[in-house]
This record gives structure tokens, C-alpha cells and sequence, in this order.
């Protein structure tokens, strides 16, 4: 007698948890310019070690900022301005070798970032910032694009982008159709970007409060909707609620806490 209960005490128990799982999905946590606010990163955005704190923590993806210099080096950095240069992309490289990050690096190439993928599986959300002309935004996507596959990185499962440029999307939909391309300014509806085959969305949460319907048009669509960047537990709260993807923040531990079995995981 006592077995039988157990075992159907069992079989209910696993029922549950599997209605649980269809009707609650997972939620990734995107560390914004990687997990810099602690001490192990010394407060470093877009350094190699906010990158590799937030592989050291198991998130689901890891965001960061690239721009190029005028010699066509690609840089990680949120720019255009950084303490006294005031715009990153209009010197060469070698004039921004002083800069130094709160936690001692220096300003990291794109090319060092993309090596430290390798330590750990965790997506590595690559934010691509506008430059001054649509050709400029066509040149440094590409140049993005040939260094990941030099680097053999160049997999939908290991990165995806993210620009406020809306050329830069477009020309990610045109060349990189396989990626996860998510649209940043939060001006267009996600029929319109997929009317221009841009798969994703990733808007301030703001915009998800004005027009909250967006997010299940855009998985209508079969699009994937990110929400940056949220640092506030009310704020994480509504957004889990609104059904995203992806939460971009500062403060992934406390997302964490919030998701607790719902958080995506690598
Ligand atoms: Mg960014």
C-alpha cells in the first residue's frame, strides 16, 4: 500500500512539474557590458573580466559594445566617448593605448574578446555601434563578420547582434540571415522589422510599457524579444511577466534570484 501511494505520488509530482515546464518558459539573463558590478570585474564594463565573470557565473549570454577605430581596428568599448578621447572611432588604435579600465586593462580589441569565448559557453550578445555612414555600418559589420569566422566563432549558437543602427540589422538580415538580429531603438513594430527580415527585437523596457502587445506579435512572428536594460526588481518582475526572452541588466544576480528554475541557462 505504502509503495503504490508513493508511486503515484510520484507519477503526480512528475505530472506537475511537466505542466510547470510548458506553461512557464525559461528566461535568459543577457549581463549588460558583461558582470562588471563586483569586485572581481572592479567595476570594468567591456572588459575581458565582466566577460569572464559572467562565464564564471553560468549566464546565458554576455552583452558588449563595438566600435571601430579610424585605422579599422575593432575595438570593445561603449564609446563614442572615453575619459579624455572623445570619440573612439576617429583616432587609430594606438592613440587610445593609455586608456586604462577601472579594473588596470586597457581597452579590449574585439579580437582578445572573441578568444575569451572560448573559456565557456555563454552567447556572446555583440552590440554593433553606428558609425558616421551607411557604408561605414556595412564595412564594420563585415570586417565583425570576417573576424568571427577567422576566429571559427562565426555560429548562431555562440553569437548574435544587437545595433541601434537600423542599416546595421539590415544588412545583418542580408548577409547573416541564420543569426539572432535584434533591432535596438524601439521605433519600428515588429511587423515592419520583419517585413525587412530582422528576427528580433531588443527595446528599453519603456517601449515594451507603451505598446505591450509587441512582444506577442513579435512571437507571433516568430521573433526573439530581449528588454534592456533593467536593473530593478519591480521592473524585472514586469518584464517576466510580459513573456520576453531576455532580460539585458546590470544586476544579473538579482534577475537570477527573481527567475529561480525559470532562468535560461547556456
Ligand atoms: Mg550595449
Amino acid at each position: 500500500m505504502k509503495r503504490t501511494c508513493s508511486l503515484a505520488a510520484l507519477i503526480l509530482a512528475a505530472a506537475l512539474s511537466l505542466t510547470g515546464c510548458q506553461c512557464q518558459k525559461k528566461i535568459a539573463i543577457g549581463a549588460h557590458r558583461g558582470f562588471w558590478r563586483c569586485d572581481e570585474a572592479a567595476q570594468a564594463q567591456n572588459s575581458i573580466a565582466s566577460f569572464r565573470v559572467a562565464q564564471d557565473n553560468g549566464f546565458w549570454g554576455s552583452e558588449f559594445d563595438v566600435n571601430m577605430t579610424a585605422d579599422d581596428q575593432l575595438i570593445v568599448v561603449h564609446g563614442p566617448a572615453i575619459q579624455d578621447v572623445e570619440d573612439v572611432r576617429a583616432l587609430p588604435l594606438d592613440s587610445l593605448a593609455h586608456i586604462k579600465l577601472p579594473n588596470g586593462e586597457g581597452i579590449p580589441t574585439l579580437a582578445a574578446y572573441i578568444d575569451q569565448a572560448a573559456a565557456s559557453p555563454c552567447m556572446m550578445v555583440l552590440e554593433i555601434k553606428p558609425h558616421d555612414s551607411p557604408e561605414r555600418d556595412a564595412f564594420v559589420t563585415r570586417a565583425i563578420i570576417d573576424l568571427l569566422k577567422e576566429k571559427g566563432r562565426f555560429d548562431p549558437k555562440q553569437v548574435m547582434f544587437i545595433s541601434f543602427s537600423y542599416d546595421v540589422c539590415r544588412y545583418i538580415a542580408e548577409n547573416a540571415p541564420e543569426f539572432t538580429n535584434q533591432y535596438l531603438e524601439g521605433d519600428k513594430s515588429p511587423a515592419e522589422l520583419h517585413a525587412d527580415g530582422i528576427n528580433g527585437l531588443d527595446y528599453y523596457y519603456e517601449v515594451f510599457r507603451a505598446h505591450p502587445e509587441w512582444v506577442a506579435e513579435a512571437h507571433k512572428l516568430g521573433m526573439s524579444v530581449n528588454v534592456w536594460t533593467v536593473d530593478e526588481a519591480e521592473v524585472m518582475q514586469e518584464m517576466i511577466d510580459a513573456g520576453v526572452d531576455c532580460i539585458t541588466t546590470n544586476e544579473p544576480l538579482l534577475c537570477r534570484e527573481l527567475l529561480g528554475s525559470r532562468e535560461r541557462r547556456p
